[in-house]
Order: C-alpha cells, then sequence, then structure tokens
C-alpha cells in the first residue's frame, strides 16, 4: 500500500515521501485496511522495529490536523524523550508538541497549546487526577508498550488511566501497540479494538543457540572463529567482521560492565584510526559529564571501541553511549536488559549472554519468553543490515535442545492484570472518588468494570478488595465517614493530587504526629518507610555498619521494629540505607563517594534523589494541611534533596548552571548569596567558575554580562537546575 494513496493529506504525504517512506510495511498496511484513518480503536501486536511508531503516527497526523489533539504515553522518562525529540520533525507541518513527565502535582495547562503530548502513564495519571482542561480534547490516544499492563508496578496505573481517558472521551480513538503477547486477541477485545497481530519484521530475524563454536538456528549452522576463550566475545568479533555491531544482554550490572570491560583488548585490534579518533571524542565528552570511577572505566571502554549500559548511569551517560553506538563507532554495548524495554537501539547481533535471573523467592530463574522476545527482537538495523541474529549460548547439547523449545520455537506467554490487590487499587479507588468518576460503590463498580482486570476476571473478585481500599480511606479521614456516599475529604483530595499511595500519606502523618524531635535523619527515615520509595539493595556487609548507626542514632527515629522479628527488621535497615545515601547526598559527599560507600552509580544516585524530593514535598503538603509539626524543615530538606547541598548554598542554587559543586567553590570563596555574586568583579567569578559560567551567572542576577570573552565552554555541573 502506497503513502500517496492514503486518506491523508498532501502535505503529510510529502512529508514521509521527503524521509524516503513511500510504501506502507504490511502490518501497517493491514491496520489501515482495519480502520487506523477511519478513528477506529486498534491494538497493534507486532514485532519491535516494524513501524508501530509510524502507524501511531499516521493516526495522530490525521487526527490533530482536523482538530484535534493527541496523547502519546509511554512507560518510561528515556523513551518520551525519544518519542518527543520524533514528533518534532513535524513542526514543518504547524504541529505543536509537548512533553510531561515532571511534577506529579501539577496541572500543566499551558501544555494543552500542544498538538501532541508525549507523556508517561505515571504523569498521564497526574494529569487526569489534577483535572488538566485540555485532556478533554484528546482525540487520539496512543499507549505505547501496553503489554506492560502485565507489570505489577506500572500495569495498574496504565489500565485505570486508560478505562479514565475513554469515560471521559467516549468518541477519542484508541491506538495500542504492544510486543507480540499471547492474548492479543483479550487485550483487544477489552479495547474494543481491531486487532494486528504479525510475526512480519523488515530484516529477517535469525534466532538460534551457540554451542560448541557453531550458531546453530532452524535450517541454517553456521561455524564461528574462536580467536579467544571467551564465546561471546568470539561472538562479538564475528560480527565485527562482517561489519556490524552486538548488544550483549547481561543479567546484572556487575556482569554487564564486566564484559565490556573484557572485551576492551580484543574489540580495540579491529577499530580503524578514524574510529579511534571518533572514540576518543566520546570518551572526553563522558569525562567532561561525570568525575566517577564508574565513568572513568566507561570512558575506557569507549576508547576501544566498547560500553555498558545500565541504569546506574547518568541520563546524559547513557545517551552518549546510544549516539556512538547509532553512528556505528561503539561496537559492542553490554547491557541490563532494560534497554529491551523500548529503546530504538538495534544491532546486527543480539547475544543473550544468560537467560536466567535471579528472584528472592525462587533463585535462579529463566526469563519470560516475552522478555527473550524483546531482546531477541532488537537484532538488525532496518535498511542497514541484511539480516539479524539473535544468539543464546549454551554450555551442552541438552541446554540448546531446551532452549529451542523453550525460546525459539515457543510463543509469548498471556499477560494478565496486576490490579486486583489492596497495594494496587488503594490510590486508584481514592484518584477515582477525588475525580468524581463515581459517587457510590456501585458507581466505583461500574468504573472498575471497565479495567483490564474486570474484563479478565470478573469485576466480582474486586469488590472486596474496594471495600478493603474504602475503609482503609474512611479510617484515614481521605474519605467522608458516611457509608451510602463515596466524597473524598480534603486531606483525600490533597492526597489524590499528589500522586502519593494513601498509605504511605497515612504513614507520613502518623510519623510526623507520633515523632519527638525532628530531625533530618527522622524526616528522611520517614519518606524512606513509604511504599512509594524505592529501597536500596542490602550487601552482606552493610547490616553491621548500618545496624550500629540504627544504634547510635535510636532516638531520631519514630519507630524500630523488634530485631528479632528478621525481615520486617531487615527491611528496616534498608530503609536506613537509602536515608544515609541521602543524608550523604544533601550534605555534599562528592558523588564518586557516595557511589564507592553504597556499590551504587551515579544515575542511583539522581533517581532516589528524584523520588525523595517529591515524597518530601508530600510530606511538607500534609504537615501544612494537617497542621502539624515538620512543615518548613521539610520544604526546606525538599530543596536540599533537590540540589543535593547544605542549607548555606540554596540561594546560590537558585541560580541555573551553578551546582553543588560550583556554588561551594564561590561560597567558600567568599561569594555567599546572588548580591554578593552581584557586586564581585566578572574576573573573580570567572576565575572559579571559568569565563562562560560567569557569563551565565551575571546575565542571571541582573547584572550586565561583562566577563571577558570566552574561549571554552564549561559543561553544565551535574545537578544544576538547567
Ligand atoms: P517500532 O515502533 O515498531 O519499534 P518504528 O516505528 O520505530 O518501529 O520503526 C523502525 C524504523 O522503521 C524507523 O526508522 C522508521 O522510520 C522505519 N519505518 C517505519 N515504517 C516504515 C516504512 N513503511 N517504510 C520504511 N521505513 C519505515
Amino acid at each position: 500500500m502506497k503513502i500517496e494513496s492514503l486518506d491523508l493529506s498532501d502535505e503529510i504525504k510529502r512529508f514521509y515521501e521527503n524521509s524516503g517512506i513511500l510504501e506502507l510495511y504490511p502490518p501497517q498496511a493491514k491496520a489501515v485496511e482495519k480502520g487506523l484513518l477511519e478513528g477506529k480503536n486498534l491494538l497493534a501486536a507486532i514485532p519491535t522495529a516494524s513501524g508501530k511508531t509510524l502507524l501511531a503516527e499516521l493516526a495522530m497526523l490525521k487526527s490533530v490536523l482536523a482538530g484535534g489533539k493527541a496523547l502519546y504515553i509511554v512507560p518510561l522518562r528515556a523513551l518520551a524523550s525519544e518519542k518527543f525529540r520524533r514528533f518534532q520533525e513535524f513542526s514543518g507541518l504547524g504541529i505543536r508538541v509537548g512533553i510531561s513527565t515532571g511534577d506529579y502535582d501539577k496541572r500543566d495547562e499551558g501544555l494543552g497549546i500542544n498538538d501532541i503530548i508525549v507523556a508517561t502513564s505515571e504523569k498521564t495519571d497526574s494529569l487526569l487526577r489534577n483535572e488538566t482542561a485540555w485532556m478533554q480534547e484528546i482525540s487520539v490516544v496512543v499507549a505505547d508498550e501496553v503489554h506492560l499492563i502485565d507489570s505489577p508496578d506500572r500495569g495498574p496505573t496504565l489500565e485505570v488511566t486508560l478505562a479514565k481517558l475513554r469515560r471521559m472521551n467516549p468518541s477519542c480513538q484508541i491506538l495500542a501497540l504492544s510486543a507480540t503477547v499471547g492474548n492479543a486477541d483479550e487485550l483487544a477485545a477489552w479495547l474494543d479494538a481491531e486487532l494486528v497481530l504479525s510475526e512480519w519484521r523488515p530484516t529477517d530475524l535469525m534466532e538460534g543457540v551457540f554451542y560448541n563454536g557453531t550458531f546453530y538456528c532452524r535450517d541454517k549452522e553456521k561455524p564461528v572463529e574462536q580467536p579467544t576463550k571467551d564465546e561471546a566475545i568470539n561472538l562479538v568479533l564475528d560480527t565485527i567482521k562482517e561489519g556490524g555491531q552486538s548488544l550483549v544482554f547481561e543479567s546484572s550490572r556487575k556482569n554487564c560492565m564486566g564484559f565490556a570491560k573484557k572485551a576492551v583488548s580484543a574489540v580495540k585490534k579491529t577499530l580503524s584510526k578514524e574510529d579511534r579518533e571518533a572514540l576518543a571524542g566520546i570518551a572526553d565528552e563522558i569525562l567532561e559529564n561525570s568525575e566517577t570511577d564508574i565513568s572513568s572505566v566507561l570512558a575506557n571502554c569507549v576508547r576501544a571501541g566498547t560500553a555498558f549500559h545500565h541504569a546506574g548511569l547518568t541520563t546524559p551517560l547513557r545517551e552518549l553511549v546510544e549516539d556512538g553506538f547509532r553512528n556505528g563507532k561503539i561496537k559492542l554495548i553490554s547491557s541490563t536488559p532494560t534497554l529491551a524495554a523500548g529503546l530504538n537501539l538495534p544491532a546486527r547481533r543480539v547475544v543473550i549472554r544468560s537467560y536466567r535471573r535471579y528472584s528472592s523467592e525462587m533463585g535462579m530463574q529463566p526469563i519470560p519468553v516475552l522478555e527473550y522476545k524483546q531482546m531477541a527482537g532488537r537484532a538488525g538495523r532496518p535498511r542497514l543490515d541484511p539480516y539479524g541474529e539473535a544468539v543464546l549460548l549454551a554450555k551442552s547439547y541438552e541446554e540448546l535442545v531446551f532452549l529451542f523449545e523453550k525460546y525459539i520455537e515457543a510463543g509469548a506467554e498471556d499477560i494478565w492484570s496486576k490490579l486486583g490487590t489492596e497495594n494496587a487499587l488503594r490510590t486508584h479507588v481514592l484518584s477515582t472518588i477525588s475525580n468524581g468518576f463515581a459517587r457510590t460503590k456501585e458507581e466505583l463498580m461500574d468504573f472498575l468494570e471497565a479495567t483490564f482486570f474486570a474484563f479478565q476476571y470478573s469485576n466480582f473478585g474486586l469488590s472486596a478488595v474496594v471495600d478493603e481500599c474504602l475503609n482503609f480511606l474512611r479510617q484515614e479521614g481521605m474519605l467522608e465517614k458516611d457509608p451510602d456516599i463515596l466524597v473524598s475529604t480534603v486531606l483525600g483530595k490533597l492526597v489524590s493530587r499528589l500522586y502519593i499511595d494513601p498509605l504511605s500519606a497515612a504513614l507520613i502523618a502518623k510519623g510526623l504526629r507520633e515523632a519527638g524531635t525532628l530531625t533530618e535523619l527522622t524526616l528522611l527515615h520517614l519518606i524512606c518507610s513509604t511504599p512509594d520509595m524505592r529501597l536500596m539493595y542490602m550487601r552482606s556487609q552493610d547490616y553491621q555498619e548500618v545496624n550500629d548507626y540504627v544504634m547510635a542514632h535510636a532516638g531520631e527515629f519514630s519507630r524500630i521494629p523488634d530485631p528479632f522479628n528478621i525481615a520486617e527488621y531487615e527491611w528496616f535497615l534498608g530503609e536506613v540505607k537509602t536515608s544515609l545515601l541521602l543524608m550523604d547526598w544533601i550534605h555534599e559527599k562528592p558523588e564518586n563517594e557516595i557511589c564507592l560507600k553504597f556499590g551504587i552509580g551515579e544515575g542511583d544516585i539522581h533517581s532516589t534523589a528524584d523520588i525523595a524530593e517529591w515524597i518530601m514535598h508530600v510530606a511538607a503538603q500534609l504537615a501544612g494541611l494537617l497542621g502539624l509539626k515538620g512543615a518548613k524543615e521539610a520544604t526546606e530538606l525538599e530543596k536540599r534533596i533537590r540540589y543535593g547541598a547544605a542549607p548555606e548554598l540554596m540561594d546560590l542554587l537558585d541560580i541555573r548552571s551553578v551546582g553543588r559543586v560550583r556554588a561551594r567553590k564561590l561560597y567558600e570563596a567568599g561569594f555567599k548569596t546572588t548580591a554578593e555574586l552581584a557586586a564581585a568583579s566578572p574576573e573573580q567569578i570567572a576565575a572559579l567558575v571559568g569565563p562562560k559560567i560567569a557569563e551565565r551567572i551575571f546575565k542571571q542576577i541582573g547584572r550586565k554580562g561583562t566577563a571577558p570573552e570566552s574561549t571554552t565552554t564549561e559543561p553544565l555541573e551535574k545537578g544544576s537546575p538547567e
């Protein structure tokens, strides 16, 4: 089916033709036949790289140019940025694009001027809770990676959000994009959607198992040279020889860094002079962006053409690695499986070094087929590679047979709603009532009827869980006591708008009410003891140290569980460890020192601080509303967590491009406030932070930029607000 023949305006057709897209891929053509451009709901369950985004674009453009508004929901922030950048290419068509991933208690009314809005599912949920007006104008909703409904963390929010959007805009078109899952028909039926199910891919995918020097596919065997003792390195070298790149999936961060390092000497030998120069440039950029031990290991790897990629890296570092790989310079990325979920980063060969994953209940377990397919699907760059290869590794013939049966010949599992527990439902019950979607238990059950859970299991199973949630919310003062009518109290409305789990809010309120003295530690531990906080993992060497700390500061914790209740006490120690990380952060411990002490990466510091800042904001708001102590302290801590600094630096930190390190330098040199900075000579400030930053500082604090002309560009400081 030609783009030319589609029922689209000429300008859209020209846009695609100019970018070389003349004909639809077969699954795309099927989607058009099933009503994509006529506003029909559609579920496209097709492999990665087979053009799902283009489907979304066509539906969105058609609707937007007819006066509608499109919302594109993604599971991850990184994915939101990727899609945002792509959709900005439509600006030539007069289309405005916005992105929303940040603060949860904002309405973001300003976003409404855009025609296409990209948001994470959590942000979409929070926009709905804050009754953002433009959401009623949405004419197309795209739900990307909708199979994540199966995820206990994100699934419930996604399905409730979709149910709310459909309730609010019954005529709005829903386009759901999914990996191929076992029960795609069921998911489509839930969404009243036509189903496009296909295994078609733009590049052939050869899936197979490497065993004893040979890569076995379904109908082909391929011997691989063995210049080194490591099979995975040999597979990487073999791909480089054929002009391709490899993605190697590892089960842990440690292994992923280990493999990138191990491959250095072999990969380095394959590089051309031009590659080496380009790679040295990327390595330098990495070092400019971060000064931790992990980033110097990464820079060394990149100089040799290898890299690792995991959530411990900061976003700029990850992007440098992704770009270096996309432009063909980095030959190998060794990654944790998170990379398989969404980001568009295909490679000629994908090697899955470990198909087992550690689970605390069951030990090492084989990963689900769906996850294997997501990783394997990354193999083969459309239009660049003649084919893609996905390789599993076997140590014995029996394992080879097992892997063929378990993964290559198998279809992906069914997905199941995870909404049916009190923990998952509580927050959605409150927000549904707060937003006026339900005023009685019957109306609430009627609303929940629209969820995938009810579709899969029947609403009956939910009723008892909903009663538990309602009891909890009444008991905590978030709902009015009257059993016949569901009305949220002022507290309930605030909790819903702040996007916090009502249990977290209840724990914070109780902690503030009962606390004796409120120290930094008391407040930090209080937010770390809520279910919304992501706790750090306890290593065996941590127990003694954290326990000693608890003993020495016992009076500052609102509650210490009985050490003989081992599970509960261990959990508590995890909360304390996370509080200690935040404590080091707000006391300006250097990032590298924090990384080494806690065995984490810079990316972890930032993501932990991000969540902590939000929960501390909640604590300040709750204390304010309920008249509890701690409002002022929590507000101050919220800001300190944002910047990672002591209180005396707060004034300086309000200046963009001044982060914790530069602020400290200025402060120690005697420039303690913006007023003192304004009175300083440009040369003095330039000597401390470099001429370019000095110029920016003066511009912001309202003095004419008289700093000397700069010749270099200082990088933005990490953690600085820009
Ligand atoms: P998915 O979202 O399914 O992973 P994308 O939509 O990102 O895949 O498409 C992968 C690549 O294929 C993109 O670079 C896109 O421009 C290209 N592409 C999509 N549809 C077509 C088409 N009909 N013809 C040529 N290239 C296409």
